[in-house]
């Protein structure tokens, strides 16, 4: 049984969220924590994370994953906005530790004209300021598309943040199949060769999560725009094939398609139906 769930886009508590996850068919999830493009942290009772946890574990399900707001952006030129990044991040960091075990994903920024080693820098200032070594929950950079001064479109740039932390080597990915595609990388007939040089680059052991997104563009358009699965460049056999490689067996697989719960609900029994269909043939 793979990990499957989507993103959620209610804010209704967690312990909902939770239930709005098992309605949908998930064994996983994805969330904000706070007003995705606000600062504004979500009012949170410790009985409504704990009660979650325990939902989470009664249904066996899979790591969970807390998305960073949109807006934080850790390499902006402007040090208001970078210190806005830490307080941010350790707020939310906070409030993962009552759930521990599960994953807190970040798009590693836009180094706006400083130049991609500045911003790696920068990057990797952030995480050794929020990290902890004694901190339950996983940071996890996202494979971005590299629009823009986007850093993260490339495999080594994650990796060049990672050896710069001094938390480098506690540090995951989450890989964004829309991303990675609009990137360059063939996710469409070379899934293998992408995730060798994932190895290569940053290691498979390093993987945490993967966002499923088909994409609007074609493969290395810089843009960024997520397509339901099935209905994008990338088609439902390459997604499916995510879903069944065996590199990625146990991870967690997020759906940030453009649909509601219901729309997810739909998808998420689609793919599982295509992955046991294909796992029949074998
Ligand atoms: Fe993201
Ligand atoms: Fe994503
Ligand atoms: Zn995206």
């Amino acid at each position: 049984m793979i990990y499957l769930g989507a993103h959620l886009s209610s804010s209704a508590g967690f312990y909902k969220m939770g239930t709005a996850a098992l309605d949908m068919g998930a064994n996983t999830f994805q969330c904000f924590l706070r007003n995705p493009r606000g600062t504004k942290a979500k009012a949170v009772s410790p009985e409504d994370l704990a009660r979650l946890r325990e939902l989470l574990e009664r249904s066996c399900f899979g790591p969970i994953v807390a998305h960073a707001p949109y807006i934080m952006n850790p390499c902006s030129r402007d040090e208001g906005i970078r210190e806005l990044a830490v307080r941010m991040m350790t707020e939310d960091l906070a409030l993962m530790e009552h759930l521990p075990g599960n994953y807190y994903n970040f798009h590693p920024g836009s180094h706006v004209g400083q130049g991609l080693e500045t911003g790696c820098r920068q990057i990797a200032a952030m995480l050794d300021r929020v990290y902890a070594p004694e901190m339950r929950t996983t940071i996890l950079l996202e494979t971005m598309a590299g629009k823009g001064s986007e850093i993260g479109g490339r495999f080594e740039e994650l990796r060049r943040v990672m050896d710069l932390a001094a938390c480098g080597g506690a540090l995951g990915v989450c890989l964004d199949t829309c991303h990675i595609s609009d990137g360059g990388y063939d996710v469409i007939h070379d899934l293998d060769g992408v995730l060798a040089e994932f190895d290569r680059t940053v290691g498979l052991n390093r993987l945490k999560a993967v966002h499923v997104n088909d994409s609007l563009n074609p493969p290395g358009s810089r843009k960024d725009r997520h397509a339901l699965t099935g209905q994008g460049t990338i088609g439902e056999e390459a997604i499916v094939r995510v879903l069944t490689h065996p590199a990625l067996r146990d991870l967690p697989f997020i759906l940030e398609t453009p649909t509601d719960d219901k729309g997810h609900a739909l998808e998420i029994r689609r793919l599982r139906q295509a992955v046991l269909s294909r796992s029949a043939e074998k």
